[in-house]
């Protein structure tokens, strides 16, 4: 049974892995973890001990088929109580995250099936990341970072690359949610800051880190 910290790693390097194609280095754990990369390295030598990574020099920390396991099964739970907590609790999107990342660690394998299927097993989150079903299995949707579109792209909002509290009041403050609809105006070099319309909103300025962390559906402009 791995412990709610070793979870916590293998989901870290899960993500990390899975964004990037590659090993995940010791410091990028840590800087997700918010911890110091020496705790990693003890940690990392743990879980391949107990042969849930691999860890070769010089090409970071990848996951074996069992430690994917329990990083996806993990990952299942937290985004079924997220769903849970804002479709039945009235909890908002940027409410249930931390709760969630308690939630996840409950065991009983029963009670997360109970879950699902009381949910109607739903396919996204609130946040718009993608639930994996029993077996492990979820389909991510093509999206783009907002900050990648040309000026005259249109999409819709599908997703978040951050799930923060401070990040999602600050999308409902500028009427940014998900399924809203958008349009890239200008484009500044300097900062690559974007102005933008969305939904009937017209001239929304974007900083580029907020358009790094929205993830949007290109709408096909070819007619
Ligand atoms: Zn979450």
């Amino acid at each position: 049974m791995p412990s709610h910290s070793e979870e916590n790693y293998l989901k870290a390097i899960f993500s990390i892995t899975r964004e990037t194609q590659k090993g995940a280095p010791t410091n990028s754990i840590a800087e997700l973890l918010n911890t110091k990369a020496s705790s990693v390295t003890d940690m990392v030598k743990r879980l391949a001990d107990k042969k849930w990574v691999n860890h070769r020099k010089y090409q970071g920390v990848t996951l074996t088929a069992e430690g994917r396991n329990i990083a996806i099964n993990t990952i299942r739970k937290h985004r079924l109580w997220e769903f849970f907590l804002v479709e039945h609790l009235q909890f908002k999107w940027d409410e249930v995250h931390d709760i969630a990342e308690q939630l996840e660690h409950i065991r009983s394998v029963e009670l997360t099936n109970r879950l699902d299927a009381f949910l109607g097993h739903p396919k996204y989150d609130p946040h718009g990341d993608p639930i994996p079903d029993e077996s492990g299995q979820f389909n991510e949707r093509e999206s783009l970072p907002l900050c990648d579109l040309p000026a005259g792209a249109e999409g819709i909002i599908i997703g978040v690359n951050d799930s923060s509290t401070e990040f999602l009041r600050y999308l409902e403050t500028q009427g940014l949610m998900l399924g809203t609809p958008v349009k890239v105006k200008t484009l500044y070099p300097y900062d690559r800051s974007m102005e933008i319309d969305a939904d009937n909103r017209t001239g929304l300025m974007l900083s580029l880190q907020v358009c790094k962390n929205l993830c949007i559906k290109k709408i096909n402009q070819e007619k």
